[in-house]
């Protein structure tokens, strides 16, 4: 299942990143609030963002995370790989993969036991790991549209198309369109 959407600008960017938390986090629809019980039945899984530099990979991964109540700095894992959060139960993993080069990293960093977790696990430039990563539940690609971004959502589960589906109805309500 795919859908696509326009991202006119960084607030765009910022408030399908704050959907897409709801979504993935399972949240319905508010940040998470202390004694709130995560995650629920649609929290967790993996999430591949692919784009070019600039895209906005990690502008959409931040206001993501801070939906899902992450407080402070929001650093980019392009140079330590691996940048992680707890949200009361619910464990964040936000990978950037632009530099990676061997797979003894990967191993040495310990990230498959990441990807076994019950966790949401955020992947910018996953195809830099190659054959390391199989098909996540919902992959993102971000374009460049002029100044705007368009972002086309493929879902490769089950979960994967419920979040699209969740999705499509939370859009209708704040003019961001997902269409097929
Ligand atoms: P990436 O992680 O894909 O390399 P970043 O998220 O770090 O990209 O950077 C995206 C840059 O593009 C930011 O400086 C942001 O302000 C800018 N930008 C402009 N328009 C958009 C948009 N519609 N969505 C996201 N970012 C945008
Ligand atoms: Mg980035």
């Amino acid at each position: 299942m795919t859908r696509s959407l326009t991202l006119p600008d960084e607030s765009a960017t910022e408030q399908f990143g704050r959907l897409l938390a709801q979504v993935s986090a399972d949240l319905k629809e508010q940040p998470a609030q202390p004694g709130q019980s995560l995650p629920g039945p649609l929290a967790g899984g993996r999430i591949h963002l692919q784009g070019d530099l600039g895209a906005g990979k990690t502008h959409l991964v931040r206001a993501l995370l801070q939906e899902c109540g992450v407080t402070g700095r929001i650093k980019s894992p392009s140079y330590a790989l691996l940048e992680s959060y707890k949200v009361l139960n619910l464990y964040l993993y936000h990978l950037d993969f632009y530099r990676f080069s061997d797979p003894r990293e990967w191993e040495d960093a310990g990230f498959k036991e990441i990807l076994v977790n019950d966790a949401l696990v955020l992947i910018e430039w996953p195809e830099r790991a190659g054959k390391l990563l199989s098909d996540p539940d919902l992959l993102i690609q971000l374009e460049y549209v002029g100044n705007a971004r368009k972002a086309t959502l493929h879902a490769f589960t089950n979960k994967g198309v419920k979040w699209l589906d969740a999705l499509t109805n939370l859009g209708k309500r704040c003019h961001l369109d997902l269409t097929p």
